[in-house]
């Protein structure tokens, strides 16, 4: 369920036990874990490592602090380690202005030959950046630039976002910029410290942008034997504890530790290519809610939408390419109670198998499930008629997506006719109101779009309350 993306299990720490804290990182649901050198000698020991540990992979290169000690063929070295299978990137690279333990001008030279390792043998690479942020994006930027093709054969299904290159490990900025970090095709990795509360006068960067990020965009990492995250803090740590990161992130996005694990196991396997391709799913759940993917259709085209792209919401791949039964579906979902709600929502418009939704919808209810229905209130256009009186009895809540309050902006957003589109959901939410649903309006997280003239508008205009989807 868990992996820990950056462990240094060869830390002398581990000499005595390493067996058991593998052991004890299984029972506590790591698939896999990822150390990364520091050094010649330790790239050279996590190599070791993952031919014992078949659960462990390793990163080789030298780390800021040990620049200094890179000479002569070492890099050569690093290059040719770089080849074996278990190795899955060059790391860990970067800048450290905080301690200077090399000088920032041998810093600097040694990261950029690594990340031209990283270039030619086609490989991610793990940053380490301490109050060098600035230096770090500079010279990635710039590396990105002069070298388009690093890493663009990665599968056609990941082309949406940008091409996966690296990671910032153990992030030390705030949320704006992990959006910009994200945009240059980077991971944001949290550790301990994201469990360890605010200080009086010094918010926590980390919780910001735990609360903030989604997780399709972050990596948990224990950076063992450093950063033990509450309630360990202060003793040795081990992959084990990866869980707790995980927990604090679910608790600030109102996740399951469940979901966060499995969204970010899939940024692992695009980055590093580690573990498997999610299967297609026709249910899937997010928190204690059961979600049914009932088709990948739509009569809309949302520009921000990425049921054409991969199609993966945390971890659960979407992308079905047969729309399954009724029956199928009741099969599915198994006994609807042991869920706080059946949702019909995927990557497709549910009200396009309109006959679908109510009788599953009918099935789940005479089963004692509570059922809502997430659209994007276009039903009565898709199926010539007012449906909303169809849905009553069946379905208790129903949430749609405003988008915005522009009539222009909607039809660009979504690629539809946007003055007849944008009224029609306008009506299609009041008929909920008025035929007693329980109605939220959403909207996407989009620097462009006004939340609050949205909210004034929703609460105004239909009565109901907004709720924010975050996009990144
Ligand atoms: S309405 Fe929903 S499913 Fe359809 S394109 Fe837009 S976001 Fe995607
Ligand atoms: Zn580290």
């Amino acid at each position: 369920m868990f992996i820990d993306s950056h462990a240094h299990l060869f830390f002398k720490d581990y000499h005595n036990d390493l067996d058991e804290v593998i052991k004890r990182a299984q029972d506590n649901g790591v698939n896999y874990i990822i150390c990364p050198g520091t050094d010649l000698p330790t790239s050279k020991q996590s190599i070791e490592l993952a031919e014992k540990y078949e659960m462990v992979y390793a990163c080789v290169g030298f780390h800021p602090h040990d620049a200094k000690k890179c000479e002569g063929k070492y890099l050569e070295e690093i290059e040719r380690l770089s080849n074996h299978p278990k190795v899955v990137a060059i790391g860990e690279i970067g800048l450290d202005y905080h301690y200077n333990f090399s000088s920032p001008e041998k810093q600097r030279e040694i990261f950029n030959q690594q990340i031209d390792i990283a270039v030619r043998r086609n490989l991610p690479i793990v940053i380490h950046s301490r109050e060098a942020e600035d230096d770090v994006i500079k010279i990635v930027e710039q590396k990105i630039k002069e070298n388009p093709d690093w890493k663009k054969h990665l599968k056609k299904e990941y082309d949406r976002y940008p091409t996966p290159r690296g990671v910032f490990h153990c992030f030390p900025g705030d949320s704006s910029m992990a959006w910009r970090l994200i945009r240059m095709g980077f991971y944001i990795s949290l550790t301990g410290p994201v469990t360890y509360g605010n200080k009086p006068n010094k918010p926590n960067s980390m919780i910001e942008v735990a609360a903030k990020v989604s997780p399709e965009h972050l990596l948990l990492e224990t950076d063992s034997p450093y950063l033990t995250p509450a309630p360990y803090r202060g003793k040795r740590n081990e992959p084990a504890y990866v869980r707790f990161i995980a927990e604090k992130i679910a608790e600030l996005q109102g996740l399951s530790a469940e979901d966060i694990g499995r969204a970010s196991s899939f940024g692992v396997h695009k980055l590093f290519g580690i573990g498997k391709y999610p299967e297609p799913t026709i249910a899937y759940k997010i928190r204690n809610s059961l979600y049914l993917n009932i088709t990948i259709r739509c009569n809309a085209d949302c520009v921000f939408c990425d049921r054409k792209g991969e199609a993966i919401v945390k971890g659960h791949n979407l992308s079905i390419t047969k729309e399954p039964s009724v029956d199928e579906v009741i099969r599915a979902i198994g006994d609807p109670t042991q869920h706080d709600e059946i949702v019909f929502c995927g990557f497709g418009e549910p009200t396009i198998r309109l006959d679908v939704v109510k009788e599953v919808a009918k099935w789940a209810k005479e089963h004692g499930g509570k059922v809502r229905l997430n659209t994007d209130g276009h039903g009565n256009i898709i199926n010539h008629r007012n449906i909303v009186p169809e849905l009553v009895g069946i379905v208790d809540a129903i949430s749609i997506s405003l988008n915005t309050t522009d009539p222009e902006q909607y039809g660009e957003m979504m690629q539809i006719d946007g003055k007849i589109f944008f009224q029609a959901m306008v009506d299609f939410a009041k008929e909920c109101v008025k035929n007693k649903f329980d109605v939220v309006m959403t909207i996407v997280d989009l620097d462009e779009v006004d939340e609050l003239k949205a909210s004034a508008f929703v609460e105004k205009e239909i009565g109901v309350k907004l709720r924010n989807r975050p996009y990144f």
